[in-house]
């Protein structure tokens, strides 16, 4: 059974893999990123206490995240697997997932490293685009859509939209946040024997193929 963390700095393709991951394993995609962006679009009252800081690439408060998290768990049906994605994203977060996880009975089967420079990726974050029907990422530098203006998975003409936090002040600041907060869970994970890391650099077909080896061999294990 797949239980998985995706880790790695914003661009480095965490989303985009999790998506051919999803459609190979069946596993549940949790994505607190865009659990938050939800909320936000939504206008809830829990989304107007944290558009500021996802605008400017801060970090959400853990507790709230937290309680995301449990809720989620909670309503999923845990047997089919899952994939984190943009969680956890600091020490406190790591800790708590290993207790929320414990309790439920489904540990960790491993974390994934997607190993990118972080300065190399401001290209792939500043040429983002999603549709706004289903969602699917582009890139309008190394992956843009076949036919202009129609999305190649749902056919849709809606628009590509960037997300509010694309720019280039929130993205620096996202960096800023990886490096201090995020990153030492490299270290975490390493010594809970939990971390495998791959060369996430290349294009999208080539990292996909390095995590479909890892993820079989991972599995292969249990
Ligand atoms: P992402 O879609 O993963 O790039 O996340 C977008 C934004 O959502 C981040 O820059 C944070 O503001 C917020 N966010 C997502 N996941 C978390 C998390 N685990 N903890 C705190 N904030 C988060």
């Amino acid at each position: 059974m797949l239980r998985v963390v995706f880790l790695g700095p914003p661009g480095s393709g965490k989303g985009s893999q999790a998506k051919y991951v999803i459609d190979e394993h069946g596993v549940d995609h949790i994505s607190t990123g865009e659990l938050l962006r939800s909320a936000v679009n939504e206008g809830t009252s829990l989304g107007n206490q944290i558009a500021d800081i996802m605008q400017q690439g801060g970090l959400v408060p853990d507790q709230i995240v937290l309680q995301l998290i449990s809720d989620y768990l909670d309503s999923s049906d845990l047997s089919k697997g899952f994939l984190f994605d943009g969680f956890p994203r600091n020490s406190i977060q790591a800790e708590q997932l290993q207790v929320i996880l414990a309790e439920r009975n489904v540990p960790l089967s491993f974390v994934l490293h997607l190993q990118v420079d972080p300065t190399a990726v401001v290209k792939r974050l500043s040429g983002r685009r999603n549709c706004s029907n289903c969602g699917r990422i582009y890139n309008i530098y190394f992956d843009p859509p076949q036919v202009e203006g129609q999305c190649d998975d749902c056919g849709s003409a809606g628009e590509l939209f960037q997300r509010a936090d694309d720019n280039e002040a929130s993205i620096r600041n996202r960096l800023d946040v990886y490096e201090s907060e995020t990153a030492p869970l490299l270290e975490f994970y390493e010594n809970a024997e939990l971390l495998v890391t791959v060369d996430a650099s290349g294009d999208l077909a080539e990292v996909a193929e390095s995590v479909r080896q890892v993820i079989l061999t991972e599995l292969a294990k249990t």
